[in-house]
């Protein structure tokens, strides 16, 4: 047997489990062997459901049946009952005075359930048992594992399951491949004197302590090691880019300070220090005849985009004349301002009309929906829609140096007479593979400027965005108050809405925010208690707020439909706009002072501080409603740290240590596995990844001694993208 190959020749399969494999993205062998065990049960202490005696302490893992609520005889109290199965037989559950619980687990799921077995009338119970979800379940039908050797630990390994797949599945084909003639035909990709320096284990016995560990121990090693090599793959790309951009030309951007700084006096407001300090590095940066490579950081509001556009200028006014006469050899240079949403893109495709309308200068806009131009031939202070061919024309003799768009940016048919800067704002809305496919193909390459809201974890940071310089907007502009944050109880809601009122008395604006964009289908799914967009809009619409308009806006509109409802609520002829997180990202109202967040659960931390900011924008008291439906611990706790951090990256690291690896910031957005998460929670090791990349970069640039690694890294580098 060989790693490469493929599991369906290895293994007989029923036509479910081939599908499951698929969509868990498993093709090889060596796919099924990086599919690690989420978590390890110790099950040496199990008693199966036929065997258990009142008064014992119960943990049994098993499905959940017939879920249902009903109220007690005598009291009328609400009750919640079902039953756990396990292969020996069935118990029911009762959990008292708790009926939401029959609502919060679906039938069939695998779990295991803590509690104490009670009796009454010679029929055995569990009164309100722990229960928890489980990604599988251990030892569905399997006897031998029973024999418990007499240790106090037996780690049973259980696998993220997948519709027509079992943890046990994956138990026993794992088993299967790490026999001792397979083992001795791998090789290592990380180099003996790593593995040492950092005490991490072989990847022969990584592989068998992480599939079937004697103890935790080995367990823990082994994915410290797996955790390891995956942060280092990502590193040594990192550096590799880096490497590659440090030897290419860039053009050398001059510009008069003076002169900024007429451009930066033009704007409406005195910029900040911070904002100033950043454009100095970024043209420091410009005028060094590297390609520069920097990740702005700032929370929202810090003023990002006011910094970009200075840096734009200095790039659009840079003559193609030398100081000593000569002629430079490039045309007009060019601007590509990347952003993730459409109505994000027409927003700064407006600024920079205001920002530049003084010069004699052209802007694009280049959406999937349309394009636009500034300034129109026949009004010279409005833009126009043009065709996407004249676009692209002007784009490509150079006539129009400051393109803003979406992802049609990136599309091979733009093709640039004279990419000079490359822009990519809200970054972590992208991956870095866009990052490549803006460079250029010849050997020059383009300025970078990433510039991004999301407060990351450090750890995080230096991961992902490994190979870029960083500079951060650490002030925000001045007179904004903090935003008053209030978390809310259902029955506080009508109270919520008196002070909503008045703001909207006041004539201030109002976003409110729900999770879903419809009610969900009954039929299909389950009837969860999330507040949808629609249906939310029509209840204020009715209930609530008759005598204000209210609109509702959603990823599923038409992009006309999404630009007049945006425009409404700009120009103050809606008073409430209801929304899904669509507003998330750089929508800007100044005049929006009150947002209401519903079902704050469900969304992360980071965003939640994103939508938050959409209220930042003025001078005006701001203020933050959240109503959350689920009570945990986890909840509450993570709602109080939203009310009280004092910024975003405070709520990124609070959000890394307690939350599980994998739903931070969702695997779309890092690509990264959850292992290569839980890495992320030890600086030390993300630390160490990171000097070991660089200094075999530095060796051997192209990885040409290390060629099993090379391959590695790039296999990683193309998992690592944006979905
Ligand atoms: P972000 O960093 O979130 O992209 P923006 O660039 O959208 O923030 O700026 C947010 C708002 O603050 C905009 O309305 C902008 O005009 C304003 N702004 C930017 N810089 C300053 C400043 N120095 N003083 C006052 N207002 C500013
Ligand atoms: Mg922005």
């Amino acid at each position: 047997m060989n790693g490469k190959d493929l599991i369906i020749d290895t293994f007989r399969l029923t036509p479910k489990q081939r599908a499951a494999l698929l969509k868990l993205h498993l093709k090889t062998v060596r796919d099924l062997l990086y599919h690690f065990p989420t978590r390890y049960e110790n099950i040496s202490n199990i008693i199966r459901i036929k065997e258990l005696k009142e008064g014992d302490e119960a943990i049994i893992y098993g499905r959940l049946e017939d879920l249902k609520t009903r109220k007690a005889f005598r009291s009328r109290r609400p009750i919640a009952e079902g039953y756990i199965c396990d292969e020996t037989g069935r118990m029911k559950i009762i959990w008292f005075n708790q009926p939401y619980i029959a609502k919060m687990y679906a039938v069939d799921v695998p779990v295991k359930v803590v509690g104490k077995v009670g009796g009454e009338k010679g029929k055995l119970y569990l009164p309100n048992p722990e229960v928890e979800q489980l990604p599988g379940l251990p030892l569905e039908g399997d006897d031998s594992l029973f024999q418990t050797n007499g240790t106090t630990e037996t780690l049973f390994p259980i696998y993220p399951e997948s519709t027509g797949i079992t943890s046990k599945w994956f138990h026993h084909a794992t088993k299967k491949v790490l026999v001792d003639e397979f083992l001795k035909t791998i090789d290592d990709p990380i180099p003996q004197e790593i593995l040492n320096r950092y005490h991490l284990p072989s990847l022969q016995s990584a592989l068998v302590w992480m599939h079937a560990p004697q103890n935790s121990n080995h367990a823990k090693s082994a994915r410290k090691r797996f955790a390891f090599e995956e942060i280092f793959y990502i590193q040594l790309e990192r550096w590799r880019d880096k490497n590659e951009r440090i030897h290419k030309n860039a053009f050398r951007i001059d510009i008069e300070k003076k002169e900024l700084q007429t451009f930066i006096d033009r704007f409406p407001f005195k910029a900040t220090k911070a904002q100033l300090k950043a454009i100095d590095s970024i043209i420091k940066d410009l005028k060094s005849g590297h390609a520069m490579a920097r990740l702005l950081e700032g929370d929202v509001g810090s003023g990002k985009t006011a910094v970009a556009a200075s840096t734009v200028y200095a790039i659009a006014t840079t003559s193609p004349l030398r100081a000593d006469g000569t002629r430079q050899d490039f045309g007009r240079l060019q601007t590509a301002y990347m952003v993730p949403t459409e109505i994000l893109a027409k927003q700064h495709f407006e600024s920079f009309i205001t920002f530049f309308e003084h010069m004699p200068i052209n802007i694009g806009l280049i959406t999937g929906s349309s394009c636009k131009k500034f300034p129109s031939k026949v009004d010279k202070t409005k833009a126009t829609h043009i065709s996407r061919a004249q676009l692209l024309k002007w784009i490509g003799n150079g006539e129009i140096p400051i393109v803003i768009g979406t992802h049609a940016l990136i599309q091979k048919t733009v093709a640039f007479e004279n990419l000079a800067y490359v822009i990519i704002d809200e970054q972590h809305r992208f991956g870095t593979m866009q990052r490549h496919e803006l460079l250029r193909k010849d050997n020059i390459a383009p300025h970078l400027l990433s510039m991004t809201a999301t407060p990351i974890p450090r750890t995080l940071a230096l991961t992902m965005y490994g190979d870029l310089d960083l500079t951060v907007l650490d002030e925000m502009p001045a007179g904004r108050k903090p935003i008053v944050t209030e978390i809310v109880y259902p029955k506080e809601r009508p109270l919520v809405y008196e002070k909503v009122r008045k703001e909207l008395e006041a004539g201030r604006q109002v976003y409110v925010i729900c999770p879903r964009i419809e009610e969900p289908d009954p039929e299909k799914e389950q009837a969860l208690n999330v507040k949808s967009v629609v249906e939310e809009s029509l209840r204020l619409k009715k209930d609530v707020f008759p005598e204000y308009k209210i609109e509702y806006l959603h990823s599923k509109m038409k992009p006309k439909e999404k630009e007049d409802t945006m425009r409404d609520f700009a120009n103050n002829t809606t008073h409430i706009l209801v929304a899904t997180s669509v507003v998330e990202v750089g929508v800007n109202v100044p005049n929006a002072t009150v947002i209401i967040i519903e079902g704050a659960e469900r969304f992360g931390l980071a965003q939640l501080h994103q939508l938050r900011g959409r209220v930042l924008r003025s001078t005006n008291q701001a203020y933050c409603f959240v109503f959350a439906d689920a009570k945990s611990k986890t909840t509450q706790e993570r709602l109080r740290a939203f009310k009280t951090a004092k910024n975003g990256f405070e709520l990124a690291e609070f959000d890394l240590s307690i939350r599980g690896g994998g739903e931070l910031y969702g695997r779309n957005q890092s690509g990264l596995s959850d292992i290569g998460m839980e890495a992320l929670k030890n600086i030390k090791m993300v630390e160490a990844a990171r000097s070991e990349a660089e200094e075999m970069i530095t060796t051997d640039p192209k990885l040409a001694n290390h060629p099993l690694l090379k391959e590695r890294a790039e296999e990683k580098r193309t998992h690592l993208h944006f979905e």
